[in-house]
């Protein structure tokens, strides 16, 4: 619906919190309305899970997917899986979502925070390698905004210290380094269905490895550690149930159908964005490495405060108060360490438990220590990137950033 605001014409851009800029539909009507009259609702028993998680697999080219209730439950039982030792540390970025954070110290282990490249937002070989010691278990690495970190050169450093490398693909579906999909580099790879991913069940998670012992473990962990399909089944270790239900897998199927067409449509979109977009003063577009393919599950600019007013915080102000255009300065704010519970450490009652383990270096999150992660929160505009934006959408996105960039 078109609107005015003090006489000029705002377009409402497709959204992914609504039907606006989500695929849902037939599709996925169908399937759910089979799952409902089949009167089986638990993946334990029913086809649509493990529909999704064969389809998954096939899509990656992975042995191994186990569908999960989020993107936070697959980070979880990604860590379970490799088992750290109380106060082993995992190497991670501090540009994150907090769901990628809290299942370390859930699983007893210190998040030892990388410095990112403030060009990409993401973490490098050379922002991890200082990081890693004796209590080092594995590195989880997140392809931010939809675009690959440098898998080639982080997976050498990982082999060369011996670590497992976990990929947070939460907001990178079908992206792909060197012509291979992330997800598939490390030993395990995570994905998020919920609402505001590329695909959604509402909420919803997936972990995929080609690791045989691996894939038992994270099978295990989603299933309260109860071999259910083994001949004399027990409760083998500490575990949740982290399933998804029928409902969810029946949607996800209809989904996933969609996937690859919604990451083309996005990659056009943000494609023509960026021809728009380029060489105007005080902004950057998107980076990739050109080894990458950037899924944009964002489209991210970086705002120069010494040539565009009040940088980000102000652009994005005047694009909503202006143009009616939402966009996230700063994204998650301020770096995750900068967060209650990493500053006053509330984690199991007063214990403060497994921060009571950690080394005190792993705990320091001085200033000096993350160059580019400050640098990296300072400039980013995180922008929408929608399948459903016609030339239309773009054009008016794109000639909003210019009138207001070149005031
Ligand atoms: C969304 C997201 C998560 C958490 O997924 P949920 O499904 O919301 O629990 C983890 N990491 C990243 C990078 C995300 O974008």
């Amino acid at each position: 619906m078109d609107s005015y605001v003090s006489n000029q014409l705002i377009i409402k851009l497709p959204s992914d919190q609504d039907a606006t800029g989500r695929t849902l539909g037939q599709e996925e009507i169908d399937r759910v309305i089979s799952a409902i009259v089949s009167g089986t609702l638990t993946s334990t028993k029913g086809t649509w899970v493990k529909q999704l998680e064969k389809d998954f697999a096939q899509l990656l080219g992975v042995k191994y997917a186990y569908a999960c209730s989020s993107g936070t439950a697959a980070i979880h039982t990604a860590i379970a899986a490799i088992d750290p030792e109380p106060g082993d540390e995992i190497v991670t970025t501090a540009i994150t979502d907090m769901g990628a954070l809290t299942p370390i110290l859930y699983q007893g282990a210190i998040p030892r925070f990388a410095d990112v490249d403030p060009k990409t937002w993401n973490v490098t070989a050379e922002t991890i390698e200082p990081c890693l010691n004796e209590r080092t278990k594995g590195i989880i690495v997140t392809h931010l905004f939809g675009n690959p970190c440098n898998m080639t050169e982080i997976c050498k450093l990982a082999k060369a210290y011996n670590l497992p490398v976990i990929e947070d693909s939460a907001q990178s579906f079908l992206a792909q380094h060197h012509g291979q999909y992330v997800g598939t580099w490390g030993e395990i790879g995570c994905f998020s269905l919920q609402q505001g991913k590329h695909i959604t069940t509402g909420e919803g998670g997936l972990v995929i490895t080609n690791n045989e012992a691996l894939a038992r473990r994270l099978f295990l962990y989603i299933n309260k550690a109860l071999g259910y399909e083994d001949p004399n089944p027990d409760h083998y270790f500490l575990a949740l149930n982290y399933r998804m239900s029928e409902l969810q897998g029946a949607v996800a199927c209809g989904q996933l159908s969609k996937l690859p067409d919604i990451v083309k449509l996005r990659q056009s979109a943000a494609a023509k964005l960026t021809q728009k977009l380029q060489g105007l003063a005080g902004i950057e577009t998107p980076y990739t490495d050109p080894r990458n393919t950037h899924a944009y599950w964002k489209y991210c600019l970086r705002v120069d405060s010494n040539q565009i007013r009040g940088g980000a915080v102000g652009l994005a102000k005047q694009l909503k108060e202006e143009k009616g255009i939402f966009s996230s300065p700063r994204y998650i704010q301020k770096p995750a360490f900068q967060r209650e519970i990493f500053q006053k450490q509330r984690t199991f009652g007063n214990s403060r438990f497994p921060f009571t383990l950690a080394k005190p270096d792993a705990l320091n999150y001085s200033y000096e220590k993350f160059p580019g992660t400050f640098e990296g929160l300072d400039k980013v505009l995180v922008l929408p990137c929608n399948e459903a934006y016609t030339d239309e959408h773009i054009d008016y996105i794109a000639s909003a950033i210019e009138t207001l960039a070149r005031k």
